[in-house]
């Protein structure tokens, strides 16, 4: 069973365009500072969470099947869930369209469920330049592995986004150019001609956040992202900001 510790009935801002319900699974394998759902993604907090069962979803789901047309599982990471297949397969069943919030740091499960045709649209956080990415997410990671999540995604041929929360501190305009630079030599490795895809600048927001000191800082203007966004659209026209 997946573990399920939260549940958000309705969402029209998770997945644009469509009426969303949203499942928050418990636990990360990446530590981000800026993370703001530090309850789901910090151990420590964890104990204090309440839990749902799956039937307990499923039948709220299939009561409101008319007025949810997509279902996304986000966290804390859902793809260290050993059981999200089968959970992903019966919401299919039910006649949802799916979506993963991930980390990308489990090609291998990405892999499975797109093979399995049980995703139609991966949001995928791409947290900063390849190089420092350990300066991101503050834990040792294989950039391999991130790495080949974004192609993969790229390649399925599904909706996706990749998803950078900008972060003073952490992020400037050079850094947000390299990543643009990233993104564009991963299309054209892929020799991708069409990608159904966008990159999302999110505004960090310094609330509830995994390091406490975070949430002193203070988040960009408006009017700094939206420097930095005509900067990165010439290299990623698809780039946008969402939320600020
Ligand atoms: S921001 Fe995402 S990847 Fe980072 S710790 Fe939080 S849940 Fe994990």
């Amino acid at each position: 069973m997946v573990q399920i510790a939260g549940y958000l009935k309705t969402s029209l801002i998770e997945w644009p365009g469509k009426i969303a319900a949203v499942i928050f699974v418990p636990g990360c394998n990446f530590r981000c500072p800026f993370c703001h759902n530090s309850d789901l993604s910090d151990p420590q907090k964890q104990p204090k969470l309440t839990f749902f069962e799956e039937g307990e979803i499923f039948a709220d789901l299939k009561k409101r099947q008319k007025w949810v047309d997509a279902i996304v599982v986000t966290g804390g990471e859902p793809t260290l869930q050993p059981e999200l297949a089968g959970f992903l397969k019966e919401l299919k069943k039910m006649g949802f369209l799916t979506m993963i919030e991930t980390n990308g740091s489990k090609p291998e499960t990405i892999t499975r469920l797109l093979k399995d045709g049980l995703i139609d649209f991966v949001a995928m956080d791409y947290k900063g330049n390849f190089d420092n990415y350990q300066n991101f997410i503050n834990v040792k990671c294989q950039m391999s592995n991130v790495k080949s999540s974004m192609e993969l995604i790229l390649k399925s041929g599904i909706g996706c986004e990749f998803r950078t929360t900008v972060v003073p501190g952490l992020h400037n305009e050079k850094i947000l150019i390299q990543m643009a630079g990233e993104i564009r030599s991963l299309i054209e490795n892929c020799k991708l001609k069409i990608v159904n895809y966008r990159w999302v600048l999110q505004n960090f927001r310094p609330t509830n956040c995994l390091d406490l000191r975070f949430s002193e800082l203070k988040p960009f203007t408006s009017g700094e992202l939206k420097q930095s966004l005509k900067i990165v659209q010439k290299i990623i026209p698809t780039a946008e900001i969402r939320g600020d």
